[in-house]
């Protein structure tokens, strides 16, 4: 007997945070991503306390243990911005999301490293990624900062582990800091994670460049795109270049089944044959 996989998607929360979990328990999700927030503002309003108990309520109604839900942040925040205002802006909006996964009793905050804008070199941009995050860590109680890998589109940083160990490497509480690995991000930066031997390896290169205990949730997509085309375009489980073989060797990988594995794949009306699909190969 396989241990059971906390499994979901990153399902909406229209009309109200407080509708996320009801949405993630219809299909049969036993963890979820959502965004506190509409994801292309900068401000949105403060979360109301009936909202929030709501949330609370529908995620104990639902057996959503926090500790499976794993928020994602805003996609105009650029934590490693070279200019100043715009770094400003990205790390005042960034506390407010932190703020707001403490408001609803969350325990982890996804977001994407940053980008250099070809302004700064890579380097200094990990540097102010790093710097971000001991900014918002030190206002804050409870919510680990989740960095994402990328597959390394335009400037994104983020798309090799040494970024990620350098942004750690940077960050003063080192137990507020974690990564979250997407599937289809690690296989068109490069990581051949649908190879057996290269699923292994990459793997093995997680835990000696960044380390196993600093994984804190998995983004499982398939991808549109080839390996190492540093060209970020999701897919729906078996459907894309990686196969269903990978998501079975996956899916059996008795190191992630304690940590939230959120489904990101575009068609939300296959949500729920996917997460079935994903626990029938246990
Ligand atoms: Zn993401
Ligand atoms: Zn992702």
């Amino acid at each position: 007997m396989s241990k059971p996989r906390y499994i979901g998607a990153h399902v909406s929360a229209a009309g109200g945070v407080e509708n996320a979990p009801l949405n993630a328990a219809a299909i049969g999700a036993n963890a979820f991503a959502l965004f506190t927030k509409n994801q292309r503002q900068w401000v949105a309003k403060p979360l109301s306390s009936g909202s929030i108990d709501l949330f609370k309520q529908h995620c104990e109604e639902n057996q959503l243990d926090p500790a499976f839900i794993l928020p994602h942040d805003s996609y105009l925040i650029n934590l490693g911005h070279p200019k100043r205002e715009g770094i400003e802006k990205s790390r005042k909006a960034f506390l407010d999301e932190m703020q707001r996964c403490e408001q609803l009793g969350l325990q982890l905050l996804n977001f994407h490293p940053g980008s250099h804008l070809n302004e700064i070199t890579e380097d200094e941009c990990l540097k102010r990624i790093a710097e971000s995050i001991n900014f918002v860590l030190d206002k804050t109680k409870g919510v680990t900062a989740v960095i994402e890998n990328t597959s390394g589109q335009g400037t994104n940083m983020g798309y090799k582990f040494e970024h990620l160990a350098q942004i750690i490497n940077g960050v003063e509480d080192k137990s507020r800091v974690g990564v979250c690995i997407d599937t289809c991000h690690a296989y068109t930066a490069g990581y051949d994670i649908v190879d057996a031997d290269g699923y292994s390896e990459t793997w093995k290169k997680f835990d000696e460049i960044i380390g196993a205990e600093y994984l804190k949730g998995i983004h499982l997509n398939d991808s549109k795109k080839p390996l190492a085309s540093r060209v970020d375009r999701h897919d729906s489980l078996g459907q894309g270049l990686m196969g269903k073989d990978f998501f079975k060797r996956f899916i059996r990988d008795d190191r992630f089944s304690a940590i939230p594995i959120v489904l990101e794949t575009p068609d939300e009306s296959l949500w729920e044959k996917e997460i079935e699909w994903l626990r029938s190969k246990l």
